[in-house]
C-alpha cells in the first residue's frame, strides 16, 4: 500500500493523521501513515502533507535535521503529491513577504507569493464558510479555521517558469470573501486567495485538521491514488 507522511518538526501532526485516517477508512483504502523526521522516513513516502504551525520554525528545524534538500527533492524533481496547510502552504510557496521579518527559507514548488499572518495576530484568528468547487458544486461550504493565517499573495513568474515551454498554471482552487459595507451597491468585497494547486502541489490557508470534515482529505487522498496508478504503482484501493 501507499506510504503518506506527515512532516513532524512541529505544529499540527496528529490532527492530520488522524483525519487522514478517517478519510481513508472512508475510501475503503489502505495507506502507511508515518511521522516524518528524518530523511528516510521521506524517503519511503509517496506522498506528503506539511501541517500548519510556524513556518520560520520549521524551516530552521528542517535545514539543522538536513531536510530542506530532499523536501525541495520531494516536491520538484520527483514531483510527488504534497499538500500544505498553513504554515505548510508559506514552506510551499517560492516567496514569501512578512508583516513583521523578511527572508525565510522555504521548500516552494508554488510559483506563488504568500503573504504571512495576513489576518493579524493569534487572537484575531476566525472561523468562515468558505466554497471550495472542486469538492462539488452543490457541496455545503467548507469551515475554514484561520490561525494567523497566510494568503496567496500573487501568482509569480520564477526563472524556472520562465524557461518552461508551457509552464503549469497555478490554479485558484478557494477564495475568502470578506463582504465589507462601504460599497453602494451593497458591500464591497475583498477576496483573498485561500487555497491553490499547481502540479502536484496544493496548499491551504486554513486548517481542515481542525476540524471533523474529512471532505478534504477524502478528496486529496483520491489525488494521490490517481498519481500512484499513473506511475504504476499498486494502489490498494477500489476507489
Ligand atoms: N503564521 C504562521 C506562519 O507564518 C502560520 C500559522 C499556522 O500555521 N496556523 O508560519
Amino acid at each position: 500500500s501507499l506510504t503518506v507522511g506527515v512532516l513532524a518538526l512541529q505544529g499540527g501532526v496528529g490532527e492530520h493523521t488522524g483525519l487522514l485516517r478517517k478519510a481513508a477508512a472512508h475510501l475503503g483504502a489502505e495507506f502507511d501513515l508515518v511521522e516524518v523526521r528524518t530523511a528516510e522516513q521521506l524517503a519511503r513516502c509517496d506522498a506528503l502533507i506539511i501541517p500548519g504551525g510556524e513556518s520560520t520554525t520549521m524551516a530552521i528545524v528542517a535545514r539543522r535535521l538536513g531536510l530542506l534538500e530532499p523536501l525541495r527533492e520531494f516536491v520538484k524533481v520527483d514531483g510527488k503529491p504534497v499538500w500544505g496547510t498553513c504554515a505548510g502552504l508559506v514552506m510551499l510557496a517560492e516567496e514569501a513577504s512578512a508583516t513583521k521579518k523578511g527572508g525565510q527559507e522555504l521548500v516552494g514548488g508554488l510559483d506563488v507569493r504568500v503573504l504571512r499572518n495576513r489576518y493579524g495576530t493569534q487572537i484575531q484568528s476566525f472561523v468562515a464558510d468558505i466554497q471550495l468547487p472542486f469538492l462539488g458544486e452543490a457541496e455545503k461550504p467548507f469551515r475554514g479555521v484561520f490561525i494567523r493565517a497566510p494568503v496567496v499573495d500573487e501568482i509569480i513568474i520564477t526563472p524556472s517558469v520562465a524557461s518552461q515551454k508551457t509552464p503549469e498554471p497555478v490554479e485558484v482552487m478557494g477564495v475568502f470573501r470578506k463582504v465589507g459595507s462601504t460599497d453602494v451597491d451593497g458591500g464591497s468585497v475583498e477576496e483573498d486567495i485561500v487555497a491553490v494547486r499547481q502540479r502536484n502541489v496544493f496548499g491551504t490557508s486554513f486548517h481542515p485538521e481542525l476540524t471533523d470534515d474529512i471532505r478534504i482529505h477524502v478528496w486529496w487522498l483520491k489525488q494521490v491514488l490517481d498519481t500512484a496508478r499513473h506511475k504504476g504503482l499498486p494502489v490498494d484501493s477500489a476507489v
